[in-house]
């Protein structure tokens, strides 16, 4: 990116524009070298500005969520990364459809956590499973997100998107195509905001339910060091990810400062200063181990992104 790419967007953008700014202090595994702009944007014009006029230089570009499912490179990210707020970050009860049921909203920079938390406020059933998920609802939307058997296909019914021509649509959830931890949308659309319609509930028994999923996953989840949460896909019609890395004695496996948690072995947890390399030869070692002793293929759920440091 040249300076007087850099003017523009610093003449152009009201909130943050920084440069050459790490990308470890974006993702939840602390890990990633550094992006050439890490914009924030406070609106949707701004959003759309931005974009068009990047995609006009030739920029790269990109959406970081809460930066809960990424391992960014050492070399880190070219071109944009655009991260979401004010505008992004509200919450709306929008209508009352009847006494058993009512719609809300929320902006994509929402943390789903937060969104799940006004739900159960509000005695709203079916997103109790977001309670321990780090993500935002624009991540949470893309990555289908999920837990104890809840995912937001379950519960979206529409989402409003900023699609590769500069317009922006509705997608109603027939228009959809949600699969297991992933929503398949064209290449390049930002998701905006996100719309649920939910049933009113016993809140007591709602809040009963928050507290033993939260206990559960702080016994089983190491929830005190940076991770990305589950690393790889659960192999369909096979024992769980975990279960098989477990059962492969690879618990404690590390490589630099990056290891195999000893308390779920289907995380992998950054030790200290491990860097993206470490955690990719990681993978590497743990999908050759599961293969030669189940014949499984493990499949990333983290998505890898940026470029590989250069020596
Ligand atoms: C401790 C821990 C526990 C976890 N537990 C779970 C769990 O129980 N279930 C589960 O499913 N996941 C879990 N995760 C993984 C992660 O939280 C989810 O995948 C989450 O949905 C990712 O959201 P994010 O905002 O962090 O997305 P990011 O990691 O920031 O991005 C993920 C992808 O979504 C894209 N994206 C983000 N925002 C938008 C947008 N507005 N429009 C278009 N694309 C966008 C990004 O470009 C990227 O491709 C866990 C992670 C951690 C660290």
């Amino acid at each position: 990116m040249n300076e007087a790419d850099k003017k523009w967007l610093a003449a152009h953008v009201s909130a943050d524009v920084l440069f050459d700014e790490p990308m470890r202090r974006y993702t939840t595994f602390r890990i990633g070298g550094p992006v050439d702009a890490l914009v924030t944007v406070k609106t949707e014009q701004e959003l759309k500005d931005t974009i068009v006029w990047a995609r006009d230089k030739g920029h790269p570009i990109m959406i970081l969520g809460a930066g809960s499912n990424l391992l960014v490179r050492d070399g880190g990210v070219r071109g944009l990364v655009f991260k979401l707020a004010d505008e992004f970050e509200e919450i709306r009860l929008v209508t009352r459809v009847n006494s058993s049921r009512t719609v809300i909203t929320a902006g994509a920079a929402v943390l789903v956590r937060l969104l799940g938390k006004f739900a159960l406020d509000q005695g709203l059933a079916g997103l109790n499973f977001t309670l321990g998920i780090p993500g935002s609802l624009g991540g949470a939307t893309r990555m289908n997100a999920g837990a104890w058997g809840g995912c937001m296909a379950d519960c979206i019914s529409s989402i409003r998107v900023l699609n590769r021509y500069g317009d922006i649509v509705n997608m109603n959830r027939d228009q959809l195509r949600f699969s297991y931890r992933g929503l398949d949308l064209e290449k390049g659309t930002i998701i905006l905001s996100s719309r649920f319609k939910l049933d009113y509930t016993d809140r007591g028994a709602l809040q009963k339910e928050a507290i033993r999923m939260q206990k559960e996953r702080r016994l089983t989840q190491p929830l005190s060091l940076p991770s990305a949460g589950s690393v790889f896909r659960n192999p369909s019609g096979q024992k769980a990810a975990g279960e098989l890395i477990d059962q492969a004695g690879l618990k404690g496996l590390r490589v630099g400062e990056a290891e195999v948690s000893t308390k779920h072995a289907n995380f992998i947890v950054n030790k200290g200063h491990a860097k993206a390399s470490d955690v990719l030869e990681l993978i590497r070692q743990i999908q050759e181990a599961v293969f030669k002793r189940y014949s499984v293929n493990l499949e990333p759920e983290v998505i890898v992104i940026g470029q590989e440091k250069s020596s």
